[in-house]
């Protein structure tokens, strides 16, 4: 028998009044998390930005005083394939042939997923760099590339413009909070999720709970000596680094703190770049400013001792920094890299820094670089003139270089010149993630609520990093972990 009129009403206000109060309850207690971000620089950032697209809101931890980390100082450029600056140069680029430069790099140690995810995002975090503001115009080829796909922008170093849009856009976002000088000390934990973090900031303790992002860097400056260096690579402890203090591997400490710890993964792989700049005022300094790669992409040569060329210049960081170490090791040091004045015009903003700061010096004429350097001026006229013919393809070069950039340096010319060292740069090894910027244990499972990217994930570069392709990791993992910290993947 059907309700009288008066029951159907209360019946249905009734329903409507729990449906009312379901959405209440659900925009209580499904709101999406607070997601927390360990680390201000271009990963942190870009997981940070992220999140408050996706509706979320943000607390981002960074134990220095400010935000950028050695994102900062990058000064070659980001990866990219297939976007419009390419096009507009019109470089023909893929993500497949993107795909089989890093494998190759990668060597034994390559993963196919991690590299995928790279290389089929680059595209998009660029574009999305792009709606930022950020210029990345310019397209250089750095070492193991098959084609040029490092983009920078006309401006300064890239990396200080890509990373400063991110901080300085973050401070005008209502959803996000940043807090400097935290250093983060632990993760928390509750029924085998991470839940949030412990931090130590004006020599207090603090707690905060939500999803965590790490994206702490790696450890490329962790000389104690009972940290990572020691621990993989004691043989490195005596090298000189490019990083800031800061990338002392906290991330992946505080991973493998963990009841169940994350797994790290190719911790011996440690990039030793080949150009680091002997401060002539400071030759014994432990950190060096670094001789950016897009130096030799523009068309820097490296010479020995004796003024000869002993390397192809744009051929991998580990091939040249395996010629290099020879070349010092057997007495025929020290390495000048010297660029004719069309390669300079190219990265004037880098030069004029190098230079302001003595790491450069700008000569007129071979005579001048001949006596600068102590070098034989016949001996450097000829090295610049078979540099020229292999350029023009009258003959081979016999250390195999086939890509050339500005290849003529005229004898009247300009020419920049400065000594370099090897100097460790990057650490290819760190937290085992996935394509989704998962942490995982070591059997392979994702540690529920920890995400991580950037230079504090292992396993993307596998044996050797690709030139540009750090920036890249950053954004794209970055994002990755952003997205699946909001959606609790
Ligand atoms: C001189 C130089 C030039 C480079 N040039 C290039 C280039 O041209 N192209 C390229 O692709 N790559 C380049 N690289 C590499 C690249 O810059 C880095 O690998 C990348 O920027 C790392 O980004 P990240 O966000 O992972 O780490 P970072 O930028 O190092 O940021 C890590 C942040 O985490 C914070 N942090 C660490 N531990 C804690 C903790 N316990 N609690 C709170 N905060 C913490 C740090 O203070 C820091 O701000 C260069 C590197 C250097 C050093």
């Amino acid at each position: 028998m059907p309700l009288p009129r008066r029951s159907r009403v209360v019946s249905f206000l009734f329903i409507a009044i729990l449906a009312y109060i379901g959405v209440l309850v659900k925009r209580k207690f499904m709101s999406p998390p607070r997601v927390i971000v360990v680390g201000g620089g271009l990963a942190g950032l870009s997981a940070a930005h992220t999140v408050l697209q996706n509706g979320a809101s943000v607390l981002l931890l960074d134990k220095m005083k400010s935000l950028g980390g050695n994102s900062v100082k990058a000064s070659s450029g980001i990866n990219g394939a297939g976007t419009p600056a390419q096009a507009a140069k019109s470089i023909v680029d893929s993500v497949d042939d993107f795909i089989k430069d890093t494998t190759a790099s990668a060597g034994s140690l390559a993963r196919p997923n991690l590299i995928s995810a790279l290389a089929s995002n680059s595209a998009s975090s660029l574009e999305w760099l792009g709606q930022l503001g950020i210029d990345l115009s310019q397209v250089t080829r750095l070492g193991g590339h098959t084609i040029p796909r490092t983009h920078r922008g006309n401006g300064g170093p890239p990396g200080w413009a890509i990373t400063s849009a991110l901080f300085k856009k973050l401070d005008t976002e209502e959803k996000a909070t940043v807090v400097k000088s935290a250093t983060v000390t632990k993760l928390l934990e509750a029924d085998g999720k991470v839940v949030g973090v412990e931090y130590a900031v004006d020599g207090s303790v603090q707690r905060a709970e939500g999803p965590v992002i790490l994206a702490t860097g790696g450890y490329a400056a962790d000389f104690s000596s009972s940290g990572f260096l020691s621990q993989y690579r004691p043989e490195l402890l005596s090298v000189p680094t490019t990083n800031g203090g800061h990338a002392t591997g906290d991330g992946l400490k505080l991973s493998v703190a963990l009841s169940t710890p994350a797994a790290l993964v190719d911790m011996d792989q440690i990039q030793v770049h080949p150009t680091g700049f002997v401060d002539p005022s400071d030759t014994s300094s432990q950190t060096k400013f670094l001789a950016a790669e897009a130096l030799r992409g523009v068309g820097g040569i490296l010479l020995n001792g004796t003024g000869e060329r002993f390397v192809n210049e744009v051929e991998r960081r580990d091939f040249v920094t395996a010629r290099m170490q020879e070349v010092i090791a057997a007495g025929h040091g020290p390495v000048r890299l010297v660029l004719n004045k069309d390669a300079a015009d190219e990265l004037a903003a880098h030069i004029g820094f190098y230079v302001s700061k003595g790491l450069m010096q700008r000569v007129e004429g071979i005579k001048e670089l001949a006596s600068v350097t102590g070098l034989d001026e016949s001996t450097l006229s000829k090295t610049f003139e078979a540099h020229l013919r292999y350029a023009n393809k009258e003959e081979a070069d016999p250390f195999g270089k086939v890509y050339f950039s500005n290849p003529k340096f005229d004898s009247n010319g300009q020419f920049l010149v400065a000594t370099m060292t090897p100097v460790v740069h990057y650490t290819m090894g760190g937290l085992s993630v996935d394509e989704l910027a998962r942490v995982l244990h070591a059997d392979g499972t994702p540690i529920s609520g920890l995400y991580a990217g950037g230079e504090v994930i292992g396993g993307v570069h596998g044996q050797n990093r690709l030139g540009g392709s750090s920036l890249l990791e950053a954004v794209v993992f970055g994002r990755l972990a952003g997205h699946a910290a909001v959606e609790g993947k």
